[in-house]
């Protein structure tokens, strides 16, 4: 007996369109993308209820005749390519033709849309991927989508959905994204009838300012340009000074009118900061890149923000030249003249020439998480750090390296628990108050760090295994850190889709009263970060937070003052992960100044 068949449409449409549409956003994203593409110089956009109910794009693009209306919502309908060759020279941001049946599948669409010189208009309603109505109206030039009631017919889909202020938020961050890559055409965006954006045509300066201008401390005084042009790159845009580094900068990289991620060239920016930054800090920038469609490959996957280039390596120096030659500018790096000239030297690559280029010169040994690499790490002596009389510490002050005497009291037996909280001590220039959890937050971070990287372990073995049961988004992102979760010593078998069972936990956890809790905590915070050092941090992070909130500490005078070595031998002893001051003094002057 034959049992296999074709699935009818509207099921295989739904399907696929989960690939391409996976929230509101989504659906915001692929309509602004086509309006970009129609030529439009206006684009608004409208939702309501974070884009579940409503969903309205409106153009004054170049429309659509009466049988390509109908034709768009066609799976691989497209006008943007008619054959493989033209995938090398994409100037669009559409060209698979999915968008639209995708959307048509799991929604109410209407569209209106005219053409320049037709009389009349188009109207189409569609309902579950069938056109249930089709009449010439009178309307604008252009085209306005209404999407409708977004996963009507997909239950599980809607279940994903997270609140409405989560949605709210990714409509947002992908609205700036087309916003920030096309910022001559005006575009506006409003939810629920308040108006978050109204985006007049601007350079890229101006739109970046008025997306995050308010948001960037003294974003005006510190931003800096950066250009470079050469055979296989042009580059354009605007990073921040060090000193507005903070910890979750807006970063984002354009290519040809597009957003991309690239963790590699995301390495060149950060090692063009090398020595500025404070730790766990990073800058803004906002980067354009421009080239031969020929020498990028979008062809990744319908939602991948990853773009493959084919000569990474020469523009990763030219990147890291242009940023560097940026910060030298602003006389950040004191080595460069830039009295004498001010032009950028950057070698003008010739794509066809056999040169040797550059190599970015780095010490392979050092490992920034290792406590043993001498570079960052704290003196094992770390009395020796407070020996010297510092009035300035009266202020609470991160304490620098460079102090070093002797301290009052070599041995520091005598440690003094106040509220459970603090240890106190006397140092030569005063009390030392030291604040426990976050030394055992900051202590745990750099071993988890250490022990991802190095890949090593302890496990303990759980009595009765937890069940760990995610949604498809999590599991996704669950699925993607799952080595690193492994590495930290949770021992995990897979069960069936999005279910898990947990085994083993690290031995550093036994005190964790909710093991399925920390581990929802850790997706949620690693989010969609594709760079393997967050995803590392953001794990330290929760582990670090959670160890510290549990574990018992009824230390004693030796295990008090093993605790104290352990945090000065860390790299940052001044500050928990999520930068908060770990370390006090009172001075001399305030404490004899009370009496
Ligand atoms: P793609 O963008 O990959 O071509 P879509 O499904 O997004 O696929 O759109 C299908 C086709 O519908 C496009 O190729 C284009 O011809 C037409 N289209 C979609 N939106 C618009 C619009 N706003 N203005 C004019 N034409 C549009
Ligand atoms: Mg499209």
């Amino acid at each position: 007996m034959d049992i296999i068949h074709l699935l009818p449409d509207s099921i295989a449409n739904q399907i696929a369109a989960g690939e391409v549409i996976q929230r509101p956003a989504s659906v915001v994203k692929e309509l602004m993308e086509n309006s970009i593409d129609a030529g439009a110089s206006k684009v608004s956009v409208s939702v309501k209820s974070a884009g579940r109910t409503f969903i309205q794009v409106s153009d004054n693009g170049k429309g659509m005749s009466q049988t390509d209306a109908r034709m768009a919502f066609e799976r691989h309908a497209t006008s943007k390519i008619t054959n493989a060759d033209d995938l090398f020279s994409l100037r669009t941001m559409g060209f698979r033709g999915e968008a639209l049946a995708s959307i048509a599948a799991v929604a109410g669409v209407e569209l209106k849309t005219r053409q320049k010189d037709a009389d009349f208009g188009t109207f189409i309603e569609i309902a579950a991927s069938n056109i249930v109505k089709q009449e010439a109206v009178s309307c604008a030039e252009g085209t306005t989508f209404l999407v409708k009631n977004l996963f009507f017919n997909v239950p599980a889909r809607r279940k994903f959905l997270k609140t409405n202020q989560t949605e709210l938020q990714h409509i947002i961050s992908e609205f700036q994204r087309v916003v920030l890559a096309n910022s001559t055409v005006a575009f506006e965006l409003s939810a629920d009838d308040d108006v978050i954006y109204e985006l007049p045509a601007a350079n890229f300066k101006q739109r970046i300012s008025a997306i995050f201008g308010k948001k960037i401390r003294h974003f005006s005084q510190n931003i800096l340009n950066i250009e470079a042009k050469t055979g296989i790159v042009n580059l354009h845009g605007f990073i921040g000074t060090p000193q507005v580094a903070v910890k979750n900068a807006q970063q984002f990289f354009f290519v040809n009118g597009r957003f991309m991620r690239h963790p590699y060239f995301h390495k060149a920016v950060a090692s063009a900061y090398e020595n500025m930054l404070q730790p766990e800090t990073s800058p803004f920038y906002f980067i354009y890149f421009e080239v031969n469609p020929e020498n990028i490959d979008v062809n990744i996957h319908p939602t991948k923000t990853e773009i493959k280039f084919e000569d990474d390596r020469e523009i990763w120096v030219i990147l890291m030249t242009a940023v560097k030659e940026a910060l030298g500018k602003f006389n950040i790096l004191p080595s460069i003249d830039f009295d004498t000239e001010g032009k950028i030297n950057i070698p003008n690559f010739d794509k066809n020439a056999n040169i040797a280029f550059p190599k970015p010169i780095f010490n392979p040994n050092y490992n920034p998480f290792s406590s043993h690499s001498q570079q960052h790490s704290y003196s094992q002596n770390w009395q020796q750090l407070y020996e010297k009389r510092e009035p300035q510490f009266v202020d609470i002050k991160p304490v620098e390296k460079n102090n070093t005497l002797i301290a009052e009291n070599e041995n520091f037996t005598d440690f003094y628990k106040f509220r459970e909280k603090f240890l106190i001590t006397s140092v030569k220039s005063g009390l030392m108050i030291i604040d426990k959890i976050r030394a055992t937050e900051r202590i745990t971070y750099e071993k988890i760090l250490l022990q991802l990287e190095q890949q090593k372990s302890a496990t303990q073995k759980m009595l009765f295994p937890e069940i760990l049961s995610l949604s498809a988004d999590e599991n996704s992102l669950f699925e993607e850190i799952l080595p690193d979760i492994l590495a930290l010593g949770f021992e995990v078998e897979k069960q069936d889709l999005c279910l898990y069972s947990i085994t083993g936990i690290p031995s550093l956890l036994t005190e964790t009263p909710d093991i399925i809790e920390l581990l929802q905590n850790i997706i949620s915070s690693v989010g969609e970060n594709s760079i393997q050092k967050e995803i590392y941090e953001k794990i330290a992070m929760q582990v670090a937070e959670n160890y510290a909130k549990y574990s018992k500490s009824a230390y004693n005078q030796a295990e008090t003052e093993s605790f104290i070595n352990q945090l000065f031998k860390c790299q940052n002893p001044n500050f928990s992960p999520d930068g908060k001051k770990i370390i006090a003094i009172i001075s001399d002057e305030e404490i004899f100044g009370k009496f």
